[in-house]
């Protein structure tokens, strides 16, 4: 198939949710303008691909992309100018050999995800598909799952400024019959989370941590914290409908082979008898990051003892890279994969990473950062490849509710043909 050609590409410094810089690309076909943009992570896992920063303290702390934007501009943009835009792996690996580095070190993944991105939704726009149609006609699905949505709605970690604590409290509606039904429970939830916070604790505790989730402070342990959401949601009418997901990002609080939770220290045999007391007493369908990004003998642990009551995710233990995912595989290490498309820095290695792991009967939540933008590219990402989940925030903010909202869209478009996985998301 020939498609229309790229006819031309720039990148700019835009901002993203928490304010610090990041690169925009504007890829134009013959079909117009599409647009991209790049998430950033706080808790990033250290094996992810280089995202670049100009490390000059006196624009934006050091934060600044104006290298990455350069080397779009002025050294990939005329490689993959003239390119056809629905050569999605020809561009992609045009990308990774003028790259030439295991992780993207040259140019930065940052410079090289947005082009990727751009190029999908060109590619989508020629063929005269929506986003996700065509990334299930790249990746070999029928799109017709609407993602079960992983809520945050208690944010802990360095997502609220707060050390050795628990990051991420979140709430998934099965028991929904479908994603809008999902989404409005959980938002009820939330709003009466907010209710309760600020008629016990004053309107302080209402404020969000990053991912627009509340971030109380006096509220410490992750059983006291699972506890206000269990009252919320049943305050809402929803307890039996939603189940609980945590994640820990357990490389923040763990050094020299000790985790430390609040005040407790613990080795990793100790962390996994953390969590299956957790497990024993809430409704926890879902453990990410439990343990850290390198402790394996754990992670096998873990999966071995819980593995078959819940799903065990690896993020920071992945970072949707193929050779990490296969390691987790041969050492039975989890059950679950976090897909984040800034981890790896291309549409085709994101794809692979997925493939890896359907094909080896494991479970995929597609996931934003919690520096997040605009772009609402995940939500087709999610239902393109029907990967039965998706992590993107608390139901608040418009960087976290713009990929719920283009679910939405989504959900009405495919209409009787949309599957909700509800309580068979394993
Ligand atoms: C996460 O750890 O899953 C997450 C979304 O946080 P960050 O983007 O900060 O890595
Ligand atoms: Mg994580």
């Amino acid at each position: 198939m020939i498609g229309s050609s790229i006819k031309s590409i720039k990148a700019r410094e835009v901002l993203d949710s928490r304010g610090n810089p990041t690169v925009e690309v504007d890829l134009i076909t013959n079909n117009g303008l599409f647009r991209a943009m790049v998430p950033s992570g706080a808790s990033a896992g250290s094996h992810e691909a280089l995202e670049l920063r100009d490390g000059d303290k006196l624009r934006y702390f050091g934060k600044g992309t104006l290298n990455a934007v350069k080397n779009v501009n002025k050294i990939i943009a005329p490689k993959i100018v003239g390119m056809d835009c629905t050569n999605q792996e020809e561009i992609d690996k045009a990308m990774l050999e003028l790259d030439g580095t295991e992780n993207k070190n040259k140019f930065g993944a940052n410079a090289i995800l947005p082009i990727s991105l751009c190029a999908i939704k060109a590619g989508a726009a020629e063929l005269e598909m929506p986003t996700y149609n065509y990334i299930g006609k790249l990746f070999g699905s029928e799109p017709n799952t609407i993602p079960l949505p992983m809520c945050n709605v208690i944010n802990g970690g360095r997502h609220a400024g707060q050390e050795n604590s628990i990051q991420e409290h979140m709430i998934m509606p099965v028991g929904a019959s479908d994603f809008k039904e999902g989404i409005r429970m959980v938002s009820e939830t939330y709003h009466n989370l907010r209710k309760l916070l600020k008629k016990r604790l004053g309107a302080g505790a209402t404020l969000v941590g990053d991912e627009g989730g509340f971030a109380p402070p006096e509220i410490k342990t992750v059983n006291e914290r699972l506890d206000w959401i269990t009252e919320a949601a049943k305050q809402a009418g929803y307890e039996k409908d939603l189940v609980f997901t945590l994640d820990p990002a357990a490389s923040e609080f763990f050094k020299d082979g000790v985790y430390t939770v609040g005040k407790k220290k613990m080795n990793g045999g100790e962390m996994v008898d953390f969590y299956a007391d957790l497990v024993s007493s809430y409704p926890i369908a879902s453990i990410e990051d439990g343990l850290a990004e390198d402790d394996w003998d754990s992670w096998v642990e873990m999966t071995k003892k819980l593995g078959n009551k819940i799903q065990i995710v690896g993020d920071d233990l992945y970072v949707t890279n193929t050779k990490r995912i296969q390691k987790g595989i041969e050492l039975n290490a989890s059950n679950s994969v976090l897909i984040k498309v800034n981890q790896i820095g291309t549409v085709t290695e994101t794809l692979e990473a997925i493939k890896m792991a359907f094909d080896n009967k494991w479970t995929v939540v597609v996931s934003h950062r919690s520096g997040e933008t605009e772009d609402s590219f995940i939500a087709d990402l999610a239902v393109g490849v029907n990967s039965g989940q998706i992590k993107t925030g608390a139901p608040a903010r418009s960087d976290r509710n713009s990929k719920y909202n283009q679910l939405l869209r989504i959900e009405e478009e495919l209409g009787n043909k949309a599957r909700y996985p509800g309580r068979n998301f394993r």
